[in-house]
This record gives structure tokens, sequence and C-alpha cells, in this order.
């Protein structure tokens, strides 16, 4: 069992106005609540965020240097993060990031004081496919650095084909791949690999989230759109805090 974390991925939406959201969140005992705001926002946030954790949505794999539009973590943690998705599908589709690369943006997390959030997760073909489980487990283990921690990487499964769908896989396939994933994790990582927290992420809504939560080896969910309204959210983490 890892931290009992709920993340909120804001994605490239957020307005300053929508901080004030922030505010009205609870972070119920022994839950964590996180979001991540765009890069421009997350100063802001993090000023206002009370009990609510504020994370970037990826940096850099380098410390500082001539990389035009990038953020380096150290630049996220002075402005008040804590955390910092690597990975997550939307950047390895847009930006053709690499496990290798993922890795390298996690060791940088790890440098800056920060805990990484390394996403995996396989598409709708791959899903379908014979060998589903060993390509998530080798997108585990391409993008988890040798130096993870329970305290410093939180691992977040997110089928593709679920992210922004409505769509979400049975709960024993959730089931399924958790075991798997925390299977790889202990094997790795020995006590550490127990109690690393695995979130899922993929159309968690309200209405689905508390037999999600059900599962053994789900400690939480990585959240796109119900995290943008504290109304959506907030059902969420009470979901989670009551698992
Ligand atoms: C995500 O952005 O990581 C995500 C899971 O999005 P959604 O909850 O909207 O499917």
């Amino acid at each position: 069992m890892g931290r009992k974390l709920a993340a909120g991925n804001w994605k490239m939406n957020g307005t300053p106005a929508m901080l004030d959201g922030l505010k009205t969140l609870s972070a119920p005992n022994g839950t964590q609540v996180l979001i991540c705001p765009p890069a421009p926002l997350i100063h802001r946030a993090a000023q206002i965020a009370g009990p609510v954790a504020i994370g970037g949505q990826d940096c850099h794999t380098q410390a500082s240097g001539a990389h035009t539009g990038d953020t380096a973590a150290s630049m996220l943690k002075d402005a008040g993060a804590t955390y910092v998705i690597v990975g997550h599908s939307e950047r390895r589709a847009d930006h053709a990031e690499t496990n290798a690369q993922i890795r390298a943006k996690a060791e940088a997390a790890y440098a800056a004081g920060l805990t990484a959030i390394i996403c995996i997760g396989e598409s709708e073909a791959e899903r379908l496919g014979p060998d589903c489980l060993d390509i998530i487990a080798a997108q585990l283990d391409g993008s988890t650095p040798d130096g993870a921690t329970a305290d410093n990487t939180v691992i977040a499964y997110e089928p593709i084909w679920a992210i922004g769908t409505g769509r979400v896989p049975t709960l024993d396939q959730i089931i399924e791949t958790h075991d798997m994933i925390r299977e790889k994790l202990t094997n790795r990582f020995a006590a550490q690999g127990t109690t690393m927290s695995i979130l899922y992420g993929g159309s968690v809504k309200p209405s689905n989230a508390a037999e999600i939560f059900t599962a053994q080896n789900v400690d939480g969910a990585l959240v796109g759109g119900a995290s943008l309204k504290p109304d959506d959210f907030q059902p969420i983490i009470d979901a989670l805090a009551a698992s």
C-alpha cells in the first residue's frame, strides 16, 4: 500500500480565476491532494493552495541551458511545486518522448527534490494484443530510475485509450495490471517497491472512483477532466479517503 494520492492534471487548461477553486478543496486525513496546473500558474497556485500540493506537468532532463520553452525541475521547485508528472502519454505522443528521456526527467526531478509521477500505459491496439502486460512492464522498467523510492516516485498507470474518452478498463483489468506493477516494483526495489504509490488514470469520475479504489494495489488516481471543477474532484478525493 502506497500513499493515498488524488492528483489532478489540468493539462493546458486553467486561468488565474480557477485557482480560487483550490481553496474549496479539502484533503481528508491520510489522503494527499495534488493539482498540476500549467507552469505559469504554479507560483500563484502554491501561494493559495492550503492543504493541496502543487506540481508541474513536465520538466527537462537538464538543470539549465539552451532549451527554449522548457522548464527545469529546480524552477518548478522554486515556484512552489513538490511533484512533477513525467512521461504523460500526451507528452510521449506530442514530443516523441522515450522511456530513456522520461527516466532522465525523473532523475532531474529527484535532483531538485521533487517527487516524480511516472506515467505508463498501453494503446488500445496493445490492450487488444497478447503482450499488453509485457509492454506496460517494459515501459515501467525503462522509465523508472534505479534511484526510485516510495518517497520520490509515484507510478501512474494510464491506458491511453481511456484518457479523456469516458472509457475505463474493467475492474479485473485494472486489478491485473496494478498487481503486475506492484510485483515488478517489489522485485526491483524490495521494501520501497511495496509502498511506492500506484495511481490509476483514465476517465476517473465521481461515478466510478469508489469502484476503482476497491482494487488493492490502486493507491489513488491521476485525474484530468474531472480535476478542473472542485465539485467533480472533491467526491473523487472523498472516495479515496473512504477506501
Ligand atoms: C490524464 O490527463 O492523465 C487523464 C487521466 O485524463 P482524464 O481523467 O480526463 O481521462
